[in-house]
């Protein structure tokens, strides 16, 4: 059954504001499925499965799916695709709302073609929150992308790049045309592999992300102002920071330098 097939088979029209744009084209959806890189019936959770393209792809390589989709509807379409296959569970349920304790086990990895409108939320959610979690293959807006994978001093480096270079290593993996997706998004996507590291610092981590939230809402200003709450001019000097840099300078390094310095 082609994925047109599955398409005609909800209820009204995709709902644009849950960012209902579905993959038509397969050899996309391999591609992503050949990144997930685990071992056999390694368990995998999927956000948003839709008609369930990409959960066909992975469910053909055998490994153990935990979806969560919030639209009733689409549930039960995948309910409907997959009813033969034992490897898939079905959850209708808001991913930002899921108990994620409930990924039990030595670890898990994520694989989604993100609802745009939460896809960054969701993402340093995940990542702060749920270390279980230890490899990421997602589908972002190209612009999305590309703040995840900036480096300092270019103009998409933010707090976002930040934090995912903080707890994970990201790696952008290629773009995907508008028109691999029924119906067609405005934008173009890209695909993004995040490997979350093994930490023994997460709270400095996420202290390092939290100033660098501080210090990105006031770009243009000097790190010395943007963060004076919490350092003298003597105290970044003493950290080897230069106090006339600007936050976009700072490396996710320094941030955790910074964090490190507070305890
Ligand atoms: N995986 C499918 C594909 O690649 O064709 C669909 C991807 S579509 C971009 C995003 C999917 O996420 C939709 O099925 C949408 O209903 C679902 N979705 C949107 N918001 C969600 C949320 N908060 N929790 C779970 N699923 C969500």
């Amino acid at each position: 059954m082609s994925e047109a097939y599955w398409i005609k088979k909800i209820e009204g029209k995709p709902n644009f504001k849950l960012g209902q744009n579905f993959l038509i084209d397969t050899n996309i959806s391999r591609k992503i499925t050949k990144l997930v890189q685990g071992q056999l019936a390694d368990p995998i959770i999927e956000i948003g499965p839709g008609t369930g393209s990409l959960t066909n792809e992975l469910l053909k390589d055998n490994y153990r799916l935990r979806v969560l989709e919030i639209d009733k509807n689409l549930a039960a379409i995948t309910e409907e695709r997959f009813s033969e296959i034992p490897n898939i569970e079905v959850i209708t349920q808001d991913a930002m709302e899921y108990d994620y304790s409930k990924l039990t086990g030595p670890w898990w990895i994520l694989v989604s073609n993100l609802p745009y409108y939460i896809g960054t939320r969701l993402l340093v959610k995940l990542i702060t929150e749920v270390p279980v979690i230890h490899r990421y293959v997602v589908m972002v807006q190209k612009e999305v992308a590309e703040r995840i994978t900036a480096q300092p001093n270019t103009k998409e480096y933010g707090a976002l790049s930040v934090v995912c270079s903080l707890f994970t290593t990201p790696k952008l993996q290629f773009d995907v045309s508008k028109n691999c997706f029924s119906p067609v998004p405005k934008v173009t996507s890209s695909v993004v592999t995040l490997q979350r590291e093994r930490l023994i610092d997460e709270e400095e981590r996420l202290e390092a992300f939290n100033l660098s939230k501080i210090a990105f809402q006031q770009k243009r200003k000097k790190i010395k102002s943007a963060l004076k709450e919490y350092f003298s001019v003597e105290e970044l000097e003493k950290l080897g920071i230069n106090p006339d840099d600007r936050p976009q300078k700072l490396t996710p390094e320094q941030y955790l330098l910074l964090a490190k310095s507070l305890k």
